[in-house]
């Protein structure tokens, strides 16, 4: 199936099918180093997957081996099928925007977004007519005759995107687009990016370290952690079902709440809730406790208002419980607890990751 962009200017952008790309078993050694250690990971024609994960994790790294950047230590990736190892960069067919602004400085932008059909000896009529047209896609098509130094962060990102499908790759990687531009700029390139890339069907792997950006924008979000592949799932399921603590901390708001877990159930604070994830031995854990999963009630445990922050949609309230430890507990708009006032919580009724407690 070929996806068809119409623009204002009645140009085409025709793109192909995206791939299908996977990672199997990828390992990657620095020196001595593992950086990867076995990463199994499977990108469906058309998705757009986020790669999600602390500094140093192994984001980049994973990345820039699917791009033919770095070479595996052992291990395979696949693109359609097609094992990839031999295969140099430049024949990979891939797009790749990077972190930092990587736009020729003495071209302009017309010329930086031609420059891959350049380098594919495509007759200039046709690489103007389709630079033209991927300038149109991000927006920027009046600004074909400035220089970087000319354009926003935004806009350089626009054209270092506009540059990336020009060529119209089977598969675009995205190493944190967004990071350098300010909190506005970033929501609307990060919606932009996503609009384009259904619009295009193109598969997508987007590696981020913020997870309200991984969230908004994907399909699957992959949580790595320490060289490996944690989950793997929808946004919903991450947050709801995150399979381990670290995902669960990683992966919006958390309060860490000691409890016991016996049998497959944590009791925490008088409550009992189900544990999320795989089996552990009965002790002491860590409960990790959704701020929306804590309500406030008539009875229950004692707590006392430290702040309150209205969040637009929801408000979020801080409040210390009778062993010092605080709780943030989100809830509707309409309670407006005082400050210092004394409150009672309850635990609604939800399964909960935890961790081992020494
Ligand atoms: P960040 O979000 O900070 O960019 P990341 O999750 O992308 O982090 P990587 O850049 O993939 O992490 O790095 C993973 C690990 O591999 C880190 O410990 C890093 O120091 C190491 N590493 C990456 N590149 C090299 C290299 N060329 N030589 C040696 N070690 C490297």
């Amino acid at each position: 199936m070929t996806a068809i962009i119409t623009t204002d200017t009645a140009a085409t952008y025709v793109a192909r099918e995206g791939a299908t790309v996977q990672l199997v078993g990828v390992v990657k050694d620095f020196a001595g180093h593992r950086a990867l250690g076995g990463v199994d990971l499977t990108l469906r024609p058309g998705e757009f997957v986020a790669l999600l994960g602390p500094s140093g994790c192994g984001k980049t790294t994973v990345l820039r081996t699917l791009a033919g950047l770095e070479q595996v230590t052992a291990g395979r990736i696949l693109i359609d099928g097609e094992d990839v190892a031999t295969v140099p960069v430049n024949r990979r067919d891939l797009g790749m925007v990077f972190q930092a602004y990587s736009l020729f400085p003495h071209l302009t932008v017309l010329q930086n977004v031609e420059f891959g059909l350049r380098m594919r000896r495509v007759d200039a009529g046709a690489r103007r007519r389709r630079a033209a047209e991927a300038l149109e896609m991000v927006g920027l098509a009046h600004l074909g005759a400035r220089y970087a130094h000319q354009l926003s962060g935004g806009q350089q990102q626009r054209v270092a995107l506009a540059r990336a499908l020009v060529t119209r790759p089977r598969v675009l990687l995205l190493d944190e687009p967004l990071s350098a531009l300010d909190a506005k700029v970033r929501v609307q390139l990060r919606d932009e990016i996503r609009r384009i890339q259904t619009e295009l069907g193109i598969t997508t792997l987007f590696v981020t370290h913020d997870q309200e950006e991984a969230l908004a924008v994907a399909d699957r979000v992959a949580v790595m952690n320490a060289g490996a592949i944690e989950q793997i799932g929808t946004p919903e399921e991450l947050y709801t079902t995150p399979i381990t603590p670290f995902v669960a901390g990683f992966v919006g708001l958390s309060n860490r709440v000691p409890g016991e877990l016996r049998e497959g159930v944590v009791h925490v604070r008088g409550t009992e809730l189900p544990l999320l994830g795989a089996s552990q031995p009965d002790g002491p854990v860590m409960a990790l406790i959704r701020p929306e999963n804590i309500a406030f009630a008539d009875e229950g445990i004692p707590a006392t208002v430290v702040t309150t922050s209205f969040l637009g949609s929801v408000r979020r309230t801080q409040l210390r419980l009778d062993d010092d430890t605080l709780w943030s507990v989100q809830h509707d708009v309409a309670d407006r607890p005082e400050t210092g006032a004394a409150v009672h919580l309850r635990l609604r009724q939800h399964a909960v990751s935890a961790s081992p407690l020494p």
